[in-house]
């Protein structure tokens, strides 16, 4: 598949060769990427610029967006999110709808109404979640480029699941204006593409402050792209009690990293960091208060479709409990139990104290360090029905929550493969604001690890 900087410099006629060569192979493709393979419909496309894949949770004007749950189901969009207009002032235009884990609640993708979407790498195995559709569709080669959302990791853990290119931006960078919320204070939206420097233009593009995100960042922007350089040489910390959690095969990657990018002139230092498990219970308590609020809207009234009207409390109870699958259920319910009245000090405020926190240790290292580099995930890709439990996935997620709980912008790139040749990602993370630094770290360790895919 040509790269994004190559589609930039095609004409309208090559574009629309390429739109309808995309179109024929997403068809044959049987990996369940875009939700129209897998309720066998026409391709949602919008205008006529370069074609982006779209999760199902980013609004584009009349499109059906449903976030990949049966509650939204037929509900078409009446306008635009921030990043679709964005994108079509770059020339750019949405193109396919990704599957997702519902309500971008998960790290496998499985929760989706429509179904799952298989690893291109290896069909058996998970794409990860909650973007999986996104990381997978530009792993298979049908789609140029995509964009996620990442509350607690849902760009970087499907992109290094998949081999392919990931990158949340800081807190605050990209507006979350059209984009249904999870949990508000940790939703970014941003790019999966096929290497680092795909990631900085369209970041880039959708970056920037938006007067109708209340969060929105309102700082001068400076775009990356013009600016990366890779041979800036940095100083990088690694955080040994994170590191040691990996899998024999992640470790490896790491350490092979670690000395690339030693031989290529950077410096690295060790650091230590709060116990992940701590992390863990602190991101699901913000996470789920946040989403059982953010969810409370879609009760067949206001949206949502409506079920059961013998009575009000019937509506509202067969409308969320025929529209929303078990894992939304389960954290409306446990993010309702920390904000009750009796519980929110005991664990809604103690999170948030936790969550500070954390945000005080990043603070720490970024005095001096440059870059933080970080395994992605404790395992490559695990198959099918590996998690037994919710909390077996969300133990899967030690590695990418804080830096959403710290609002820091960060990057995951392939490096290296497992033994079954299963890709394994490293994240770089950088203070807030320093996605220029996270770009050059990154570019520079692409080109020193050279990874094949
Ligand atoms: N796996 C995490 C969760 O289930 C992250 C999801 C996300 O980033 N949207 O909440």
């Amino acid at each position: 598949m040509i790269t994004l900087k190559e589609a930039l410099t095609l004409t309208s006629d090559d574009i629309k060769k390429l739109k309808d060569d995309l179109t024929s192979k997403i068809k044959q493709n049987k990996i369940g990427a875009y939700v129209e393979q897998l309720i066998s419909t026409e391709l949602s496309q919008s205008g006529t610029g370069i074609p982006i894949a779209i999760k199902d949770n980013i609004n584009v004007k009349n499109w059906e967006i449903t976030c990949s749950s049966n509650i939204l189901k037929g509900y078409i969009s009446p306008y635009n999110a921030t990043v679709i207009n964005n994108l079509e002032k770059a020339g750019l235009s949405a193109f396919g709808r990704t599957n997702m884990d519902e309500f971008a609640m998960g790290s496998t993708s499985e929760s989706s109404c429509y179904g799952r979407t298989l690893n291109p790498l290896d069909n058996e195995k998970v794409p990860g979640g909650s973007s999986g559709g996104s990381a997978a569709a530009v792993a298979a080669g049908i789609a140029i480029a995509a964009l996620g959302t990442d509350t607690g990791g849902s760009i970087r853990q499907p992109a290094a699941y998949c081999g392919v290119v990931g990158m949340k931006p800081t807190y605050g960078r990209v507006s979350r204006y059209g984009i249904t919320a999870y949990s508000s204070s940790l939703d970014q939206c941003g790019p999966i593409t096929q290497n680092v420097e795909d990631a900085a233009i369209l970041y880039d593009i959708i970056s920037g402050y938006d007067p109708l995100d209340s969060t929105s960042a309102n700082i001068s922007y400076e775009a990356v792209t013009p600016n990366l350089n890779s041979d800036r040489k940095l100083t990088i910390a690694v955080i040994d009690n994170f590191v040691s959690q990996a899998s024999p095969a992640v470790q490896k990657a790491f350490q092979k990293s670690v000395d690339a990018l030693e031989k290529a002139g950077h410096k690295i230092i060790h650091k230590n960091m709060l116990d992940t498990k701590k992390i863990v219970s602190t991101y699901y308590i913000v996470a789920t208060a946040e989403a059982s609020a953010n969810l409370a809207r879609f009760d067949g009234v206001r949206y949502g479709n409506r079920k059961g009207d013998s009575n009000l409390k019937d509506m509202y109870i067969q409308t969320k409990s025929q529209g929303f699958g078990p894992e939304v259920q389960k954290r409306i319910m446990l993010g309702s139990f920390v904000l009750s009245s009796g519980y929110y000090d005991a664990y809604y405020i103690k999170a948030q104290k936790v969550r500070h926190l954390i945000k005080d240790e990043y603070s720490a290292i970024f005095t001096e360090a440059d870059l933080i580099l970080s395994p992605v995930t404790p395992t490559t890709a695990p198959k099918f029905g590996s998690f037994k439990t919710s909390l077996e996935m969300y133990l899967s997620d030690i590695y990418t929550i804080s830096v959403n709980l710290a609002g820091l912008p960060a990057i995951s790139l392939p490096v290296d493969k497992d033994e079954d040749g299963m890709p394994v990602g490293l994240q770089f993370i950088a203070n807030a604001y320093e996605e220029q630094t996270l770009f050059d770290g990154a570019l520079s360790l692409e080109k020193a690890i050279n990874y094949i895919k």
